[in-house]
């Protein structure tokens, strides 16, 4: 345990219940957690960080992401908004067949990296690469990355399991079991999953795709996951509800109803296809959304209405996306297009969701949706989750008075003063402070290397 006093802060927007937001005071902190709030804290055991002029938010959590996408990333061969996503997929699978451990190793290192130094803290990701050539044992190098790094990891563990005969793109070399998927699952609970609170890595149960696995893969991961009292993802809504209904004769979210994949321990991915029935039905069942808004512009989807499916109870949390439809792995860019694309419906509603409203959803409502109260806000006994900003530069002038809609109206999208998880400062002045980031970096760009020379292919 270690303590860190954080001094004469401009401003520190908490995101409670109450909105609070603390002007011109300090914050002490017992790792991993806040001790107090309050003006003229003193402590001789402290390291003390002078925060004039900054202002403190609590850490981002995202809810979707596929790290080791981000190898694949800035190619006009295979961009997205260009193709179908058959199409897509014909082309990136065969790719991504070639993703080994060192691979994913530093393809997520590369994407945790990009998350932390844009004021992420924890970040889930949803890993369902493991292929024949090179076994299973991916998200165990995403937990080695994140505990170099100091972020705050939920790896879901997915997989897809219906073979191209049955109907699906998925090539042979990244199919799996339902029984190979469940005992992986199993293996990574018993060896990773931390049930403690400010626990740092944590295991979801996450089949990839319902139109691409057997039901019963999702019935028995249900089974699984409340087995062990851990959460559940999938996607959901993103383009195969016709396919679901030619095939089961159903939409994809009854059908996850019948399997059992619904629950307040459940959240989706997407959900552009979803009507507000079936929104209202996810409200009912304390289900969540994770709303990834580049990848559903790229995409060519319907823009979600926010505010509509907010009045339903649904609980909407933020995601990056994969870098094969979002190239960047940036929450405060995420937070600026969320705002960004709601003016669509804010002009034909009169007033949509407001951009505090977004910055809760990647705050407080990711830690909903993660089953982690001790995340999402700042308050005594929270966990010193947060990031800074340096308010006192040129280009904020005019822009301060307001600091709760701050970030996604003004479009505060660079990298954040310092970022701090469970009371550690794990970047500051540019750099990530636990590792050495120019040797990361060159070991990364010889991984990187075994799949450029197969995109340079393509
Ligand atoms: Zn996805």
């Amino acid at each position: 345990m270690s303590k860190t006093l954080l001094k004469n802060v401009h401003a520190i927007v908490t995101c409670d219940c109450d909105d609070t937001v603390y002007e011109n005071c300090d914050v002490l902190i017992d790792s991993p957690r806040i001790l107090q709030i309050g003006k003229g804290l003193e402590d001789d055991q402290a390291q003390v960080i002078d925060c004039t002029g900054k202002v403190i938010y609590p850490g981002l959590i995202g809810t979707h992401h596929h790290f080791f996408q981000t190898f694949v990333r800035n190619r006009m061969v295979i961009d997205y908004p260009s193709m179908t996503v058959m199409e897509w997929l014909d082309r990136v699978y065969p790719i991504f067949a070639n993703v080994d451990e060192e691979i994913m190793y530093y393809s997520s290192l590369t994407a945790m990296a990009d998350l932390v130094k844009h004021g992420c803290t924890t970040a889930f990701d949803h890993q369902y690469n493991h292929t024949k050539g090179h076994g299973v044992y991916m998200i165990d190098q995403q937990v080695r990355g994140a505990e170099q790094i100091g972020v705050r990891y939920v790896g879901g563990r997915s997989a897809n399991t219906l073979p191209m005969e049955k109907g699906s793109p998925i090539p042979p070399e990244i199919l799996e079991t339902t029984e190979g998927f469940l005992e992986d699952c199993e293996r990574l609970i018993n060896k990773y999953h931390d049930r403690e609170p400010y626990a740092m890595t944590q295991i979801v149960v996450a089949p990839c795709q319902p139109i691409n696995s057997y039901p019963e893969t999702f019935s028995e991961a249900a089974k699984l996951a409340r087995k062990h009292g851990v959460r559940m993802h999938t996607h959901l809504g993103e383009g195969e509800t016709a396919g679901m209904l030619e095939r089961y004769g159903m939409r994809t979210l009854d059908w996850c109803e019948e399997q059992g994949f619904i629950g307040e321990d459940v959240w989706f991915a997407h959900c552009w296809e979803l009507t507000v029935e079936e929104f209202e039905k996810l409200g009912k069942y304390n289900s969540g959304v994770s709303h990834c808004p580049s990848p559903a512009i790229l995409g060519g989807f319907p823009i979600i209405d926010m505010k509509a499916i907010q009045e339903t109870g649904t609980v909407i949390s933020l995601g990056c996306d994969g870098s094969s439809t979002n190239d960047s792995s940036s929450l405060l860019d995420t937070l600026r297009t969320t705002y960004l694309m709601q003016a669509w419906h804010s002009k034909e509603r009169g007033g949509s969701v407001s951009p505090y409203e977004i910055l809760k959803m990647a705050t407080v409502n990711g830690a909903k949706t993660l089953g982690r109260p001790e995340l999402g806000w700042l308050g005594e006994g929270q966990a010193a989750d947060l990031f800074a900003i340096n308010i006192q530069k040129l280009e904020y002038v005019g822009a301060t008075h307001d600091l709760l809609n701050f970030l996604p109206k003004v479009g505060v999208t660079g990298e954040v003063d310092f970022t701090m998880v469970n009371g550690a400062v794990i970047f500051k002045d540019g750099k990530l402070t636990r590792v050495i980031e120019e040797q990361l970096q060159e070991e990364a760009t010889k991984a990187y290397a075994k799949i450029s020379v197969l995109l340079d292919q393509i």
